[in-house]
């Protein structure tokens, strides 16, 4: 044989192209290219491969080796390629010994078995394989386009790729072991999923006392998926209380669970235990790539890592505008595109938005005890500084008021283990009705799902005039006041569901 084709994956967000890696191997002089717009790291993986064969006990062939990586239009980074090189070299070059056949089933058995094979992996010059980024991302990938393939991966990587069912994976630690497994002379086993750790437990809605109201705002948030902001002075316990919603909602399970996981997988930083609700809470100074994402080798950004889970952004007015700006689309649509200068990526970022500010800027307007020292023009202006059409697309929005004295004989707040289970099955209602939560309804979704009864109507409408709603506000009013209802098992929005919902849009304090 001396042309092979191996198939492996480009990345592409969470998405993972089907590549063919082609191996051509010639007469003529010594040469080794790398076609197929391979960036910098791919010609790198050549001197890579080279030293793996020789070091693993191969011989690299003497002659003209083509490399081509197809399609030619794919972004393709990383060093994941190095494994298909290095196989198709040693098949191209008939080092690749076969089980024992007749020699003429051989070049059949060979081709049937070779189309089953995806193969990605990174090589050490000592021909181990070193761990790959986004190995979930890839399995994901491969078993939605080829339910039947055998993948092969490093072994530190398989164990993370196993965790997609159905699909077979195949973790090794050397190329030489490749090359057994694939002559059948030592046949790698399956690999078995990587052990779950058992998250920690989140803390409990019971230590936030008094705040009675908030805390029944953050039990509909949970329970309708909506975003929330939380505007109270210092030491009220906004950040208590953001850091409490990812215990009220239901632990990640099958594919949402795999999903957080490979988006986690993409990016540098240290993944939640697998299951858990991601929590990401980016500080204020965050730059928008690192909120939303990109970069020049692209990256998942905090709304991605906190895709199926909660972004809560403390100290809201003080981020970068244009950060802020940028999650406009993805509030919206649930993920994110990032352009570069060739290629457009996608990640998903569905994520629970929580925000938290100070009602003025030193902090104490409105406050029991203490005076806040700015002028009401420097109130309105702080309160400016969150543009309209990010308030917009905020569900709710609460005030967490300072208790003064009366924290001290506040009762606590209910356990959020009994609330979750109020919102677990509010959310069991709506995905049964719609598919999605509630938050998620698009204008037909709520037209058709949020049916009121007439006197809720009557004060839909009114509210709708003598607050000067725009569209958008008015829907998400409706979709909140169809959460209330869920909580309370009715079917259809009464007058008092609404009023409730109405209350969540702080009437009188919006800026224009
Ligand atoms: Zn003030």
């Amino acid at each position: 044989m001396t042309l092979s084709v191996i198939a492996s994956c480009a990345l592409a967000g969470l998405d993972a192209p089907a590549v063919r890696v082609e191996v051509h191997l010639a007469a003529g002089l010594p040469a080794f290219s790398v076609v197929g717009l391979a960036d910098t790291e791919v010609r790198e993986s050549r001197e890579r491969v080279r030293a793996a064969i020789a070091n693993a006990g191969f011989e690299f062939p003497a002659g003209r080796l083509i490399v081509n990586l197809a399609p030619a239009d794919l972004p393709k980074e990383s060093g994941r390629f190095d494994l298909p090189i290095a196989i198709g070299v040693l098949l191209a070059s008939g080092q690749i010994g076969l089980p024992e056949l007749a020699p003429g089933r051989r070049a059949a058995a060979m081709a049937s078995s070779l189309s089953r094979l995806v193969m990605a992996g990174e090589l050490s010059l000592t021909g181990a394989l070193v761990p790959i980024a986004g190995a979930l991302a890839i399995a994901l990938a491969v078993a939605r386009r080829q339910p039947d393939a055998e993948l092969i991966m490093p072994a530190a990587s398989a164990a993370e790729a196993a965790r997609v069912p159905d699909l077979h994976v195949v973790g090794a630690a050397t190329l030489a072991d490749v090359v057994s497994h694939l002559a059948g002379t030592a046949v790698l086993p399956r690999a078995k999923p990587a052990r779950v750790d058992k998250a920690p437990a989140p803390p409990c809605l019971s230590d936030v006392r008094g705040q009675t109201a908030a805390c029944r705002a953050l039990e509909v948030a949970a329970a309708g998926g909506h975003s929330l902001l939380l505007v109270g002075a210092p030491g009220t316990g906004k950040s208590m209380l953001a850091q409490r919603l990812g215990g009220l909602l239901p632990p990640l399970a099958g594919h949402i669970a795999l999903e957080a996981a490979a988006l986690a997988s993409l990016s540098r930083t240290q993944a939640p235990p697998y299951g858990a609700r991601p929590f990401r809470s980016p500080h204020h100074s965050t730059t928008s790539v690192a909120l939303v994402g990109g970069g020049s080798r692209p990256q998942p950004g905090e709304i991605s890592l906190a895709h199926h889970g909660v972004l809560f952004l403390d100290e809201l007015p003080e981020f970068n505008r244009q950060a802020l700006e940028a999650l406009r689309e993805p509030l919206e649509t649930g993920k994110v595109a990032i352009a570069r200068a060739r290629h457009r990526t996608e990640y998903p970022a569905r994520f629970q938005l929580i925000a938290a500010m100070n009602p003025c800027r030193c902090g104490w307007h409105g406050h029991a005890t203490r005076k806040c020292q700015c002028t009401p023009d420097q109130v309105v202006a702080y309160r400016n500084r969150i543009s309209g059409p990010i308030l917009d697309r905020i569900d709710m929005q609460v005030d967490v008021p300072s208790l003064g004295a009366a924290w001290v004989d506040a009762s606590a707040g209910q356990r959020s283990a009994d609330v979750a289970e109020r919102v677990a099955a509010a959310l069991a209602i709506q995905e049964k009705r719609q598919g999605g939560s509630n938050a998620t309804l698009d204008t037909s979704g709520t037209d058709r799902h949020c049916t009121t009864d007439p006197a809720a109507r009557e004060l839909w409408k009114e509210s709708m005039i003598n607050l000067n709603w725009s569209a958008r506000s008015a829907h998400r009013v409706l979709r909140v006041a169809r959460t209330v209802a869920d909580l309370a098992g009715a079917r259809k929005i009464n007058a008092v569901h609404l009023s409730e919902a109405v209350q969540y849009r702080r009437p009188g304090e919006q800026p224009r």
